[in-house]
C-alpha cells in the first residue's frame, strides 16, 4: 500500500527549505512502533512494523512520493538571536492526511547532517531519542497537545558525544514544524511576500476559520497566542519544564515541541529547572509564563509589516493585543487548577484557594503531581495517602476545610467529585529516575523492559495499574540535583 505523501510544504514555501537525504542507517533495528498513532494516520501506516516500515524509519529507503527536506529557522536562544538554526539533525519526509482529515508532518530526527547541520554531525544517540519517545507519548495521554512519536530506531551506528553512544533515530509526527522562529526567519529576509506566504500558508493549515476574515493577520497572532498560553497553562498544570523555550521550540499549532531537556518536577518547588545548559534558571518552572509573552512578543515583530502600511500603527495594535496575553494566561491557568481540585465554575476567591494550597506545597516540598491526585482519594476516605505528603499536618487540614466548604457551595464532596479528578490529576508521570532507569538499562544493558513498562504506565495516566506503586514514587532525595541534557 502507498503512503500518499503529500508535500505542500515543499510546493507552496521554496524559500523556506532545502532538499536533502537522510543517511543511511547500518544495521537498523526497531524498538518501538507507535500502533495507535498508525491507526490514526491510516491503514497503510499500521502495515509498517513491518521490515518495509524499518527500511523508512531508518532513513535507508525513501518512500514513494516522499521529498525529503530540512527547514530553515531562525531563533532566539536563551534571549540570544541566532539568524539561521534550521534543521541540522531532521529531515521531512512529507505531510500525511490522517483519518480525520487533519494534515500531519512526518519527520526523521536524528538522520544525518544536512545543510544547516554547522558544526553537528546531524545524529542523534539512542538514549535522546527513547527519551523524546516516552515524554512525548506521555504528555498525549496528560491530554497536552504535542508533537508525536511513531516509531524509535537504533541505527547500529555510532555517535560521538562525550563518549560513543548507540545512533537512534525518532519519527515525529507533528501538525507541523512552523516555529515562532520560522517568521523570525521570514523576517530576517527583510522580503514582505515571504512573511506573508508564512503566514497564509499557517493561517490555511492550522486556523482555518480565520482565512477570510478582513483581519486575517491580527486574528492569526492572536490565535497563535491563545494556542500557546493554552499550551503553558496546561504545562503548569502538570509541574511540566519544558526547558529550553527558545523561539525556534515554539510551534505556530500550539504544540509541545523538542523534548531535550525537559522533566516533570517532583516536589513543588517554582524555581525548579534541571536543564544542564539553563545556569540562569531562565526557563524555570514559575518563568515559563513569562518567556511564553517574551516569545510572543518576538512572534509580535515578525508580523508588524503585515498588519497596516503605516509601521506605527502595526506595532500600536500588535502591542494592545500583546498586553491583553498575561491577563488571557492567568484565567486559563485559573481555570486548569481550578479544576485540578473539582471547581468547575470559578468564583471570587478560588485563586486564593489555589494559591493557599501551593503556598503549604512549597513550604513542605510536597510532591506536586500525588498532592492533586491524593485530594481525590481523599474524598473517599483515603485521607493517610494525602497527610503522608505533609510533615506538618495543621496547615493542610485547615485547607481542606476550606477547600470541602467552597466545594459544598457548587455541588458535592463524594466520590463523583473523586473520578472526575482523577480523570485530571494523573498517578503516573513520567518520573525523572524512571525515565533514567529505564533509559540506562535499554543503553547500557539492551535490555528494553523499563523502557516498555515505563511507557504503557504513562500513557495510561489516569487509571490505577495494580501493582504499580513504583511508578508512583518520587525518587528519594539524595545530594546530587537532578539534571538533563539537551537531546543531541
Ligand atoms: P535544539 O536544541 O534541539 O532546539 O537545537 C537547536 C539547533 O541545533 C537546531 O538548529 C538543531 O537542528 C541544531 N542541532 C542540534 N543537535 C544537532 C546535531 N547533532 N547536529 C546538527 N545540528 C544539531
Ligand atoms: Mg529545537
Amino acid at each position: 500500500m502507498e503512503l500518499n505523501f503529500e508535500n505542500s510544504f515543499a510546493k507552496e514555501l521554496k524559500d523556506f527549505y532545502e532538499f536533502t537525504k537522510a543517511d543511511k542507517s547500518t544495521s537498523p533495528k526497531l524498538i518501538k512502533f507507535n500502533e495507535s498513532l498508525a491507526k490514526e494516520l491510516g491503514p497503510e501506516w499500521e502495515n509498517l512494523k513491518s521490515d518495509y516500515g524499518l527500511l523508512i524509519f531508518s532513513g535507508n529507503v525513501v518512500p514513494k512520493g516522499s521529498q525529503p527536506l530540512s527547514q530553515a529557522y531562525s531563533g532566539h536562544q536563551f534571549g540570544g538571536f541566532s539568524p539561521l538554526l534550521g534543521d541540522g539533525r531532521a529531515i521531512l519526509l512529507g505531510e500525511v492526511i490522517d483519518k480525520d482529515n487533519i494534515r500531519r508532518d512526518i519527520q526523521l530526527k536524528g538522520s544525518g547532517r544536512t545543510i544547516f547541520s554547522r558544526g553537528g554531525d546531524g545524529k542523534s544517540s539512542l538514549g535522546p531519542v527513547l527519551r523524546e519517545y516516552l515524554i512525548s507519548e506521555a504528555m498525549h495521554s496528560l491530554n497536552i497537545p504535542t508533537t508525536r512519536a511513531l516509531a524509535a530506531v537504533s541505527s547500529g551506528d555510532d555517535v560521538l558525544r562525550e563518549k560513543v553512544l548507540p545512533g537512534g533515530i525518532l519519527t515525529r509526527v507533528a501538525s507541523s514544524h512552523i516555529r515562532v522562529g520560522t517568521f523570525q526567519y521570514a523576517s530576517t529576509t527583510g522580503d514582505l511576500e515571504k512573511i506573508r506566504a508564512l503566514s497564509d500558508y499557517s493561517i490555511n493549515r492550522h486556523y482555518k476559520n480565520i482565512s477570510q476574515k478582513k483581519e486575517k493577520y491580527i486574528d492569526f497572532f492572536e490565535a497563535v497566542c491563545e494556542s500557546q498560553l493554552n499550551l503553558v497553562s496546561k504545562w503548569m498544570g502538570i509541574g511540566f519544564i519544558h526547558g529550553v523555550m527558545n523561539t525556534d521550540n515554539m510551534t505556530i499549532s500550539g504544540e509541545t515541541i523538542d523534548y531535550g531537556p525537559c522533566a516533570f518536577m517532583d516536589r513543588y518547588d517554582p524555581n525548579t529547572f534541571f536543564s544542564s545548559i539553563d545556569t540562569q534558571g531562565r526557563y524555570a518552572y514559575l518563568n515559563q509564563p513569562l518567556i511564553l509573552l517574551w516569545n510572543l512578543a518576538r512572534f509580535a515583530e515578525t508580523l508588524i509589516p503585515l498588519i497596516d502600511k503605516n509601521e506605527q500603527n502595526s506595532i500600536n495594535i500588535l502591542t494592545q493585543k500583546l498586553s491583553l496575553i498575561q491577563g488571557r494566561y492567568e484565567n486559563a491557568w485559573l481555570k486548569v487548577m481550578s479544576e485540578k481540585i473539582g471547581i468547575t465554575v470559578i468564583q471570587d476567591g478560588d485563586l486564593k484557594l489555589i494559591n493557599d494550597l501551593l503556598d503549604i506545597m512549597k513550604n513542605e516540598k510536597a510532591d506536586f503531581t500525588l498532592v492533586f491526585r491524593y485530594l481525590a482519594d481523599f474524598i473517599i476516605g483515603k485521607e493517610d495517602l494525602l497527610l503522608s505528603l505533609f510533615e506538618n499536618s495543621k496547615k493542610i487540614n485547615e485547607w481542606i476545610i476550606n477547600w470541602k466548604n467552597r466545594i459544598e457551595k457548587e455541588g458535592k464532596f463524594d466520590k463523583s467529585l473523586c473520578t472526575m479528578m482523577k480523570k485530571i490529576n494523573p498517578l503516573y508521570i513520567p518520573r525523572n529516575h524512571l525515565v533514567e532507569y529505564a533509559l540506562d538499562e535499554a543503553l547500557l544493558e539492551e535490555n528494553y523492559k523499563p523502557f516498555y513498562n515505563l511507557l504503557s504506565h504513562v500513557t495510561n495516566p489516569f487509571d490505577e495499574i495494580s501493582s504499580s506503586e513504583d511508578y508512583t514514587l518520587p525518587a528519594p532525595i539524595t545530594d546530587k540535583p537532578y539534571k538533563t541534557f539537551c537531546g543531541t
